[in-house]
C-alpha cells in the first residue's frame, strides 16, 4: 500500500515554504520494466519524486536541500526558459529542471543517471496516458 502525507517544505534557494506530497511508504511487486520503471505500486508514485518551488521554480527531490550554485542555476535564463517549456508536460519539465539545478560541483544525493531514468519514466508513462491525471 502506498501512503503519503502533505507537509510544508522550505525552499533552500529562496526560503519560500510550500506544501508538497511526501511519500511515506510504498511497495513494488514484480520486476521492473525493461526501461527500469518500477512495478506497481511504486510506479504510480513518480509524481512525488520531484518537488517544484512555486516561487523560484527550484526543482529537487526535496526542496529543503540545495547544492552550492543551485540558486545561480535556478535564476539563469536557460533554466527559466526550461521551466516554462510548452513541449513537455509539467512533471517532465520538473525532472529536467531537477537535473539542471543539481548539476553543480556539489555532490547531491541523486545521481544524474537516475534523474534521466525518471524523466524517461515520465515521458513514457505520459505517452501511454498512465500519468495523464498528474500532468
Ligand atoms: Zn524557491
Amino acid at each position: 500500500m502506498t501512503t503519503f502525507d502533505e507537509l510544508p517544505v522550505t525552499c533552500a534557494v529562496c526560503g519560500t515554504t510550500s506544501v508538497h506530497p511526501i511519500l511515506m511508504s510504498t511497495n513494488s511487486f514484480g520486476s521492473p520494466d525493461l526501461d527500469l520503471r518500477p512495478a506497481e505500486m511504486q510506479r504510480s508514485t513518480v509524481w512525488m519524486w520531484v518537488q517544484r518551488c512555486p516561487q523560484c521554480g527550484y526543482c529537487a527531490d526535496s526542496l529543503d536541500k540545495a547544492g552550492d550554485g543551485a540558486d545561480a542555476v535556478t535564476a539563469s535564463a536557460s533554466y527559466r526558459e526550461q521551466l516554462v517549456d510548452p513541449g513537455l508536460p509539467e512533471l517532465a519539465v520538473s525532472f529536467v529542471c531537477q537535473h539542471s539545478s543539481s548539476n553543480t560541483p556539489v555532490d547531491l544525493p541523486t545521481p544524474d543517471g537516475r534523474q534521466f531514468t525518471q524523466l524517461g519514466f515520465v515521458t513514457t508513462s505520459l505517452s501511454t496516458n498512465e500519468l495523464a491525471t498528474f500532468a
